[in-house]
């Protein structure tokens, strides 16, 4: 991803926000110190649904949430569906192989190794996998050789949801606070790995119990080989995301289309938390708002806070825009000023960040979403 546009589109950011001027990156970003606050939807359990059929519905209120019982008594009351539990010791696993394989950028052998790794875990746990290899044009003209990889559940079924992630790594460490690494390559633990971690984690546990809707990971590649800080020529937006921009134009199934989509990127950074992005809540407001919600009721809104950043140039805008599915982008940010971790696109971008109750909260609030979509 990742630059960071001077935007806030939100009409639900208020001028109590503040914005901050980063003039290394030459960006803005826009932080929300206060926005509306999220009312928690209320759930009615099916027993109680059950019971209101026997009883008044005061009755009912009365049966499904006993007096002084607690928050989290109240919580274990009104699920219903059986959600799976996130493990993020697994997903945690699944980012240390990808690192393993070192840098996975396109046109290396690193890059070819991982993904038939990630093509064959799919497989693995029950995906019908498609590969799309495309030769795609990067900034400076470099044919990149890129693989996106999909999987699929339920391919038979029309009602989907699409959930992403990039598994290419950044070539250039631009942003590192030595300049002698600003032509390193990152390992990108936090950015593509985590993502694809977790989704990883979530495949195995389709695999195991499948929600109601058919299910597509698409594991996007070259989205990271954006113009490097350093180049001196013309910077598009379009040079990143070249993965998601092919996927949007060229879906894997002719018609492809998707209830909404998740992108997760930067999902496992120590210190992290997730605030709302201004591209996800032009175009799927209502995503957003389902997510956090969902994140809150879980206990998860130290992580998903009640706040906006600007627009980030990631996967999920060329997915919003060229393939028309409302998609919302869960990406990390640090709670201090809602800029990126501070190992964005440096080398420090290492296992040593990566922080398995970041993942966790992030992992269980996907599949929260998932199996409770009818
Ligand atoms: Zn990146």
């Amino acid at each position: 991803m990742h630059k960071v546009i001077i935007e806030c589109a939100s009409t639900d950011v208020k001028l109590e926000n503040f914005v901050f001027y980063l003039p290394r990156l030459s960006t803005f970003i826009i932080f929300g110190a206060t926005t509306k606050k999220t009312t928690m939807r209320k759930t009615i359990t099916l027993a109680c649904a059950g019971a209101c059929l026997l009883f008044s519905a005061f009755a009912c209120i009365g049966n499904g949430k006993k007096v002084g019982n607690t928050a989290k008594e109240e919580k274990t009351d009104i699920s219903t569906v059986s959600v799976p539990q996130f493990d993020a010791d697994s997903a945690y696993l699944y980012i240390s192989q990808q690192v393993d394989f070192g840098t996975r950028v396109p046109n290396t052998p690193g890059h070819v190794a991982c993904g038939n790794y990630l093509a064959q875990k799919l497989e693995t746990f029950g995906a019908k996998v498609t590969s799309q290899y495309a030769d795609l044009i990067a900034y400076d003209g470099t044919l990149l050789k890129a693989r996106n990889i999909i999987g699929s559940y339920k391919p038979e079924s029309k009602k989907r949801i699409a959930l992403f992630a990039h598994w290419d790594t950044r070539p250039w460490a631009d942003n590192d606070n030595d300049k002698a690494n600003h032509h390193t390559p990152i390992l990108g633990a936090n950015d593509g790995a985590s993502g694809v971690g977790a989704l990883l984690e979530i495949a195995r546990q389709i695999n195991l119990q499948q929600p109601t809707l058919g299910i597509d990971i698409i594991l996007l590649d070259a989205e990271d080989y954006g113009t490097p800080q350093f180049y001196e020529g013309r910077h598009l937006e379009e040079s990143w995301c070249l993965g998601a921009q092919y996927w949007a134009k060229n879906p894997h199934v002719q018609g492809y289309n998707a209830r909404f989509g998740i992108l997760l990127d930067m999902v496992g950074g120590k210190n992290s938390v997730f605030a709302k992005e201004a591209y996800s809540e032009q175009f799927a407001p209502d995503v957003n708002k389902k997510v956090w919600e969902a994140a809150k009721k879980l206990g998860y809104s130290n992580l998903f806070i009640d706040s906006e950043i600007g627009g980030i140039t990631d996967d999920h805008l060329f997915i919003n825009r060229l393939a028309r599915i409302k998609t919302i982008d869960i990406i990390g940010s640090n709670p201090q000023d809602g800029n990126f971790v501070s190992t964005w696109h440096t080398v420090n971008d290492t296992m040593e960040y990566i922080d398995r109750s970041t993942l966790k909260a992030v992992g269980q609030t996907v599949l929260e979403i998932i199996y409770n979509e009818k």
